[in-house]
């Protein structure tokens, strides 16, 4: 089956007075009709550079230096702005951390519901307003019929990140970006909307890619998992498999942070370091600086992704390393 989006050798480089930096490196991955793909890692992993790719909407100078991102087969990194503008909304929806970035603040929320929905399709006035009703009672939003009419600011966070969902689906997306749905909104809420999100996607048969550094919401959403880090994907593979048996370190580490009320412990795991910034990618496994288990090849050669039981993990752990490495 053709993924929705085929994501292929990515790279996405910004070029500044002291050089270019290379901030996406070389990164492939798919998401199947209807397949939750959750892209985790720490602030500076590339994670939203990644989604901001696949939508176009790389702010220059920044650019695509290398790769293709394809939509059902159709590639669409080369389009024309006006073709690509065609495409977000109408083919791809969009959630973003603050809803107030998707939202105009001066419009009724009906407004911009009707005009997305009539600009994606052949319907009329009153049939979009029918369809925008129905898209907030799915979403949950209480009375509807009257809400419609509300602005943004005139509803609490939850609610306008749940009106956010309603026009990302509006015009029957392929696929969903979801960047940290839920980064900014209350604890309280955070649940009801990732679980919203999953539910509606599912429904409406959009596939999902969601950038978060929670790796509680991949868990309870994603069927499969990206775990990136400087600007590489260094292990992919399906959710039970890395949370329950992760490969590389960095996704240990990442699952050692993790709080369990299934055991006793009395100190998280703490990953040493921080992510290398873009000016100071470190050669070699860019994870090097950081790992417990480094050895000879790891500060020289660059690790590829390559299969390890039903994942793909970027590591010399598990793959025979260069000859030349093992001469050092
Ligand atoms: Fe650690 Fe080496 Fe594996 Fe990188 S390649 S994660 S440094 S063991």
């Amino acid at each position: 089956m053709t993924p929705v989006l085929s994501v292929r050798n990515l790279k996405v480089e910004f070029p500044t007075r002291r050089g270019v930096l290379t901030a996406i490196d070389d990164v492939s991955f798919d998401i199947a009709p209807g397949e939750v793909l959750g892209v985790v890692g720490e602030s500076g992993a590339g994670k939203s550079i990644t989604g901001t790719a696949v939508i176009g909407l790389i702010e220059p100078p920044g650019r695509i230096a290398g790769g293709e991102v394809l939509l059902r087969g159709q590639r669409i990194d080369n389009l024309p702005p006006e073709q690509m503008r065609k495409i977000r909304g109408k083919r791809i929806g969009m959630v973003f951390q603050d809803p107030l970035t998707s939202l105009n603040p001066l419009y009724r929320i009906g407004y911009q519901l009707v005009e997305t929905i009539r600009t994606h399709s052949s319907l009329s006035e009153s049939a979009a307003r029918k369809k925008a009703l129905s898209l907030l009672e799915e979403v949950g939003i209480p009375a509807p019929d009257t809400r419609i009419d509300a602005y943004p600011h005139q509803f609490s966070g939850g609610m306008r990140q749940r009106v956010v969902l309603a026009l990302a689906l509006a015009a029957e997306p392929e696929l969903v970006i979801a960047d940290e749905p839920t980064t900014a909104l209350d604890v309280s809420v955070q649940a009801q909307i990732i679980a919203l999100l999953k539910r509606l996607c599912a429904q409406h048969g959009a596939a999902v890619m969601l950038i978060t550094h929670d790796m509680g919401v991949i868990a309870e959403t994603a069927d499969r998992v990206a775990v990136m880090y400087a600007g590489r994907i260094a292990e992919i593979g399906p959710v039970r498999e890395v949370i329950k048996a992760p490969l590389h370190p960095y996704t240990k580490g990442l699952m050692g942070s993790i709080p369990s009320l299934a055991h006793d412990s009395d100190r998280l795991v703490q990953i040493p370091g921080s992510m290398p910034r873009l000016t100071a990618i470190p050669s070699g496994c860019p994870f090097h600086p950081r790992c417990p288990r480094a050895f000879v090849p790891c500060p020289t050669f660059r690790p590829e992704l390559q299969p390890e039981q039903s994942s793909q993990v970027a590591c010399w752990l598990y793959h025979p390393f260069p000859v030349t490495a093992a001469a050092l």
